[in-house]
């Protein structure tokens, strides 16, 4: 008896569930986007006793409904059936293959996992997702379905929250998130981001904070501990889907910020430090991460994991 509350106590302090699948590779191959980084980041963090076996969940794939919450019937049929256009699938700018729909339907169902296991815990995290660039009729950038979009639509379908709050930390600015909220006041949507960088256009955040190129550290947090104090005092959601994007580092082959593997530790810490003074759970998704070396990635990636367990209940 005695044994078995000492055994709790001890499995309590490892309570933060990281959710994860070996099928979120996106089968890319050879391509910018590291796509083998999730299984990666999972041997990462095992091998730095940052979580242990027990700790990974398994996500399943997002339902049909659920996505349909987010994206157009047509879009998702075309998707199912392989039917995209030339063009479409230029704009995604990844190759097509069932194992990417396979991946984005499970890095959804991820998404919305976390969102759940973060209400319970204060923080979670999904292995993958933070697709960011996925608007409701089509995909681009890397990104097919606006995961942690759907994450949002189906806590809130199933009452679980009725306001959320996006904290877009990506070097690119968040368009498909923007366009999906865009004029629902439940959803307070953050981005901060290279301006002189993809996408364009961007259609407008609740707050976008543009940053030019080659922003430093200092100015960074300066910036963003700003617009988190901002949006925190103008909005009070009941969970914060924090896209932790790993390309603001300044060996990113696809970023222009200047950030440091230091500094980008200090914006997960920021985060996480001024969610947890208005005690909001925070989902966190990976997103982009395109360092020269893919170590940076995930060692960027791994040290967010790190924070983020420090951070759960
Ligand atoms: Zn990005």
């Amino acid at each position: 008896m005695l044994f078995a509350l000492y055994f709790q106590l001890l499995t309590f302090d490892f309570s933060m569930k990281l959710v994860y699948s070996d099928q979120y590779d996106l089968n890319l191959g050879n391509h910018v986007f590291p796509s083998i980084k999730y299984r990666l980041i999972k041997e990462k963090v095992l091998r730095d006793q940052i979580a242990g076996s027990q700790d990974f969940v398994e996500p399943l794939a997002a339902s049909e409904d659920d996505i349909a919450l987010v994206h157009h019937r047509e879009y998702i049929r075309k998707l199912q059936a392989g039917k995209l256009s030339y063009l479409e699938i230029l704009r995604l700018e990844i190759p097509y293959s069932p194992e990417l729909v396979r991946a984005v339907w499970l890095c959804a169902g991820g998404s919305i996992l976390a969102g759940r296991l973060a209400l319970q815990d204060a923080t979670a995290v999904n292995l993958g997702g933070g697709f960011h660039h996925a608007y409701p009729d089509h995909g681009e950038g890397f990104c097919v379905l606006n995961d942690f979009a759907i994450g949002i639509r189906r806590l809130q379908k199933d009452q679980a929250i009725e306001r959320a709050m996006t904290v877009d930390c990506d070097v690119h600015q968040g368009n498909g998130t923007a366009a999906i909220f865009a004029g629902d006041h439940t959803v307070f949507t953050l981005s901060i981001h290279q301006e002189n960088n993809y996408p364009y256009p961007k259609p407008p955040s609740t707050l976008d904070i543009n940053l030019r190129d080659g922003v430093e550290d200092a100015g960074y947090l300066k910036e963003l501990e700003k617009g988190l104090d901002q949006a925190l005092h103008e909005f009070s959601p009941d969970l914060i889907y924090y896209v932790a994007g790993a390309d603001p580092y300044r060996d990113d082959q696809l970023g222009g910020l200047r950030l440091s593997i230091e500094g980008l530790e200090r914006r997960d810490r920021l985060v996480f430090e001024k969610a947890r003074a208005k005690n909001i759970p925070v989902a966190v998704t990976l997103a982009g991460g395109y360092a020269r070396r893919v170590e940076d990635t995930i060692q960027i990636h791994t040290n967010t994991i790190r924070i983020a367990k420090e951070f759960a209940k």
